[in-house]
């Protein structure tokens, strides 16, 4: 298990220092997996003031298709060969389909009926409850052996600056058989990586991770929990390794619940940063994939300015596929253990 970095110091004349010289420190860091590069730059100290949260939700409610006054009469349904009551529900919850889908079945559930909740309140029990729910979809395209059901992905996208469009808690579902990019390429990098080393390469990271202890955060049953080495996030990225498990389908109902509580921890730690918003999303592979172990990442998100609404990605990260990180990946997780601990 290598952790490459490239270390490069930038020098400038320093206009707040009367134009004297000033390093500035920059590393450049590759995913043991893919060699995908991530910059840890632009150092902060990650702090950030939240706005009124309640004046930012007010009056969303109004309009919401996912509140429990329009859910039943604004989203779509299945057609009768896949569900014949045309939704799948539990509890509160709701799973209908996307009526902007990116793919053949993708699907969205709603996290139950409350509107707003913040980031620190949403219950381990409510996230469980929406993966389980994705879970009863997953496993009805399983039995009806759809084409599609292949790739089983959750995602989640919390608050606006993740790309929400709307304030009601959701999870985004669908079953594919086209992985999108990041998963293809950890599936291909994963199955070279058993090919010569007849071994897992997410065991091998857990394992090397736990040995390092600077980026482990801790285990839940059988989920291990780092900060990824070169993350997505410009505050750090927190992935959990569910071990012994290749697909979403092999998902146990006690996974699910050590899966939520990990989460919420990950939640607490970003809330205490001042963070609000995250992207979440599942990697799994395939049942018969013995190279691939299911993993998620929970990726807080912000604005670089938030009176623009000025997004966390800019051309680097949308065009040339390269994140930044504002703080080194080991101090983070120095924070975020805390809540694992
Ligand atoms: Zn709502």
């Amino acid at each position: 298990m290598k952790f490459k970095a490239i270390r490069k110091e930038a020098v400038i004349l320093d206009p707040a220092r009367e134009m004297q010289p000033r390093t500035i420190p920059v590393e450049v860091r590759s995913d043991p997996l893919t060699g995908r590069t991530a910059r840890i730059c632009h150092f902060m100290r990650l702090q950030w003031k939240k706005p009124d949260l309640d004046q930012l939700i007010a009056g969303t409610e109004a309009n919401c298709p996912f509140c429990p006054d329009k859910v039943l009469k604004a989203t779509p349904c299945f057609p009768p060969d896949i569900e014949p009551e045309g939704r799948f529900f539990r509890d509160d919850k709701v799973l209908f389909p996307n009526l902007a889908p990116y793919d053949g079945l993708g699907a969205v559930a709603t996290l139950g009926s409350r509107h707003y909740i913040p980031m620190t309140a949403i219950e381990p029990e409510r996230i469980a409850g929406g993966i389980s729910l994705a879970l009863d979809f997953f496993r009805r395209l399983q039995a009806l052996k759809h084409a599609e059901s292949v790739y089983h992905l959750i995602s989640w996208n919390y608050m606006p600056a993740s790309g929400s469009s709307l304030i009601h808690p959701h999870l985004q579902v669908f079953a594919t058989s086209t992985p999108p990019n990041q998963l293809r390429q950890e599936l291909q990098a994963g199955e070279s990586y058993w090919k010569s080393h007849r071994r897992t390469y997410w065991d091998d990271l857990v394992a090397a991770e736990k040995e390092e202890g600077r980026r482990f955060l801790g285990e839940i049953g059988r989920v291990a929990w780092l900060a990824a080495y070169a993350p997505f996030g410009v505050a750090g990225d927190v992935v959990g390794v569910v071990g012994g498990c290749r697909s979403t389908l092999e998902l146990t109902a006690t996974d699910v619940v050590d899966i939520a509580r990990g989460l919420t921890r990950a939640m607490a730690a970003y809330d205490a940063m001042g963070l609000y918003n995250f992207n979440v999303c599942f990697f799994p592979g395939t049942e018969t994939d013995a190279h691939a172990r299911l993993h998620l990442v929970f990726s807080p998100r912000t604005y670089f300015n938030p009176a623009l609404g000025t997004p966390d990605a800019a051309a680097l990260r949308s065009l040339y596929n390269e994140s930044v990180c504002m703080a080194f990946p080991e101090e983070i997780a120095e924070r975020v253990r805390k809540q694992f601990g």
